[in-house]
C-alpha cells in the first residue's frame, strides 16, 4: 500500500483510539506513525498500544513507527484550601515551600530548584499563561512575586519559566522509569519534553544508546537559543507549538516554526510540526479554513510530518481528522508552487558519498522522468540523506533491519521495505525492480534509479548508482 503524499503523518492514540481496531483505521486513512503520550498512559497500556500497533503492522505489512513521547520536568503549583482563588493584578502573591494548602496570599511551588534559579524581575507563567507574575523578591525557598495578570487559579496548574534556566536535567524518575519501559517494548523514536540545552539531550542519548531515534521538543525559549547545537545532538526535533506558545509571545511561533524547520532540513534531521493543527475537529467533522491553511503551511516549509494531539487522541473524529490532514497535504505538494519552494530552499550536499551520490540520484531522476529512486539502506542514514533533497519522485528505502524500516516512517518521502540485502549486482537491480513495481510504484517498461553500497551489506559506504528497467513481467530489471 503506496501512499501519494511525501509529509508523513503522526497521529497521538489516546482514549478516542486506543483500540488495534482504530488504529487500522487511522493507519488506513494515512498515519504514518503513532505517538504515545506518557503524560497520560500508563506503561502497561504503552505495552498494549505497542502490541495493537505491530499487529496492524503485520496485517498490512507495513513498518510503522512509534514514538514514545516522555512526559519531562511539567512543573506545577500545589493544592489551595478552598479548590481555588481569585487573584486580581496588582496584588502580592508568594510561592513557597510550605506544602500546606494556598490561599489567595501563597502556595506551595513543590520545585525547589525553581527558588535557585529566580532572579529578580522573572515573569512566571501559571495555568498555560492565563496569570502572569513577577519576581518582586527571590530567597531561597520563596518568591514574592506582583500579579501582573490575574484570574482564578485552581490546584495544581502547570507553572512556565520563561525567564529562569533550571539547573535541574530534562529527565525526571518517571520519565527514566517510562524511558525503560518504553525501549524494552522496542519503540522507535523517544521524544523529550521541555529540554533547555543540548546536555539534556546527551543524558538521554546515553540511556537510550542508539535503542531508538531522540527526538527533541522545542518548547522553551532556552532550548531555540541553543538551536543548532540540539538539532545537531538529536535525531529529529518537534516544534511543539503550544508549550512555545505560552512561554513566548504567540505571534513569534510562525518565525520559530520557519526557523526551525530550515535549520532541521539544512541538517538533514527531520522535523515534526505540532499541536492544535486541527483543533476544531475535536469536535467537529470538518476543520476550519485557518486550520487547512496551517497544515498547509507547514506542508509548504517542506516539513517532514504533520502532528496530531487530541483530534486523534480525545476527539470525536480521530479517522476524519487524519483523512483531511492527508487530503491537505496531498493537495499542498501537487501545487507547483510546492515544488519550486521546497527546489529554492534545497540545501548542498555535504561531501559524503551518502550525500553526493543520492544528490546525483535525484538529479538523473527528475530530468529523465524516472518512476522512483530506490536507495538501499541498513543503517537509514542514506534514505535521510535522500529524504533530504526532496526529490519531486517517490523513494524507496530498501532494508534489511526493521528497526530502521520503523525509525524511517516519520522521514519525509520515503517509502520502506523491509528486505534482505543483495548479493551481487543483478540481484540488486532485480529485486529494486520488482518491489517498485510490486509496491505500485512503477509500470513494465518506466525506469528507476537505484542507489547501493558495494561491497553489500557494509553500511555508510553507498558508493553506486544505476538506472534500470522494470522488465515486461515487473519482477526482474533490466
Ligand atoms: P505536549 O507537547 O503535547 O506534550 O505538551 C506538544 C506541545 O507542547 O506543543
Ligand atoms: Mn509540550
Amino acid at each position: 500500500m503506496r501512499r501519494r503524499r511525501k509529509t508523513k503523518i503522526l497521529a497521538t492514540l489516546g482514549p478516542s483510539s486506543n483500540t488495534a481496531e482504530t488504529i487500522e483505521k487511522l493507519f488506513d486513512a494515512g498515519a504514518d506513525i503513532f505517538r504515545i503520550n506518557m503524560s497520560h498512559t500508563s506503561q502497561d497500556a504503552m505495552r498494549d498500544l505497542v502490541s495493537a500497533i505491530r499487529h496492524v503492522e503485520t496485517k498490512f505489512n507495513r513498518p510503522l513507527g512509534i514514538l514514545a513521547d516522555l512526559q519531562g520536568p511539567k512543573l506545577r503549583v500545589g493544592a489551595f484550601a478552598n479548590g481555588t482563588v481569585e487573584l486580581e493584578r496588582g496584588q502580592s502573591f508568594t510561592l513557597d515551600c510550605d506544602d500546606r494548602p494556598g490561599n489567595d496570599q501563597r502556595v506551595c511551588l513543590p520545585h525547589p530548584e525553581i527558588f535557585e534559579a529566580l532572579e529578580n524581575g522573572h515573569t512566571i507563567l501559571l495555568d498555560d499563561g492565563r496569570v502572569r507574575l513577577r519576581v518582586k523578591e527571590s530567597e531561597s525557598d520563596r518568591a514574592v512575586t506582583e500579579v501582573v495578570q490575574g484570574r482564578k487559579l485552581s490546584d495544581r496548574k502547570g507553572v512556565s519559566l520563561p525567564d529562569t534556566t533550571l539547573r535541574s536535567g530534562a529527565l525526571t524518575p518517571k520519565d527514566r522509569s517510562d524511558l525503560d519501559a518504553a525501549l524494552a517494548a522496542e519503540v522507535d523514536w523517544v521524544a523529550l519534553s521541555f529540554i533547555q540545552r543540548p546536555d539534556d539531550v546527551a543524558e538521554a542519548r546515553k540511556i537510550v544508546q542508539g535503542r531508538a531515534g531522540v527526538m527533541s521538543k522545542i518548547e522553551k525559549p532556552q532550548a531555540l537559543q541553543r538551536l543548532s547545537e540540539i538539532i545537531d545532538i538529536s535525531d529529529g526535533i518537534m516544534v511543539a507549538r503550544g508549550d512555545l506558545g505560552v512561554e513566548m509571545p504567540l505571534e513569534s511561533v510562525p518565525g520559530v516554526q520557519k526557523q526551525i524547520t530550515r535549520l532541521g532540513r539544512r541538517a538533514g534531521k527531520p522535523v515534526v510540526v505540532a499541536t492544535q493543527m486541527l483543533e476544531s475537529m475535536i469536535t467537529a467533522p470538518v476543520p476550519t479554513r485557518a486550520e487547512v491553511s496551517d497544515v498547509a503551511t507547514a506542508v509548504f516549509e517542506g516539513a517532514d510530518a504533520v502532528m496530531l494531539s487530541a483530534e486523534s487522541a480525545a476527539g470525536e473524529y480521530p479517522v476524519e481528522a487524519v483523512e483531511t490532514m492527508s487530503r491537505i497535504a496531498e493537495a499542498v505538494e501537487q501545487d507547483r508552487v510546492f515544488t519550486s519552494i521546497l527546489q529554492a530552499q534545497r540545501p548542498e550536499p555535504e561531501t559524503t558519498g551518502a550525500d553526493t551520490i543520492t544528490s546525483a540520484a535525484r538529479q538523473i531522476a527528475e530530468a529523465l522522468g524516472l518512476a522512483a529512486i530506490v536507495s538501499y539502506t541498513s543503517s537509514g542514514s542514506t534514505g535521510i540523506r535522500a529524504s533530504r533533497e526532496r526529490p519531486g519522485v517517490p523513494i524507496i528505502a530498501l532494508s534489511p533491519v526493521r528497526r530502521t524500516a520503523r525509525r524511517l516512517s516519520v522521514i519525509w518521502g520515503l517509502h520502506c521495505v523491509v528486505t534482505e540485502d543483495a548479493r551481487d549486482i543483478d540481484e540488486m537491480v532485480n529485486r529494486a525492480c520488482a518491489i517498485a513495481y510490486n509496491e505500485g510504484f512503477a509500470t513494465p517498461g518506466q525506469r528507476v534509479i537505484i542507489t547501493a553500497g558495494v561491497p553489500f551489506g557494509t553500511p555508510g559506504a553507498t558508493n553506486l548508482l544505476r538506472v534500470a528497467f522494470i522488465g515486461p513481467d515487473g519482477k526482474s530489471g533490466i
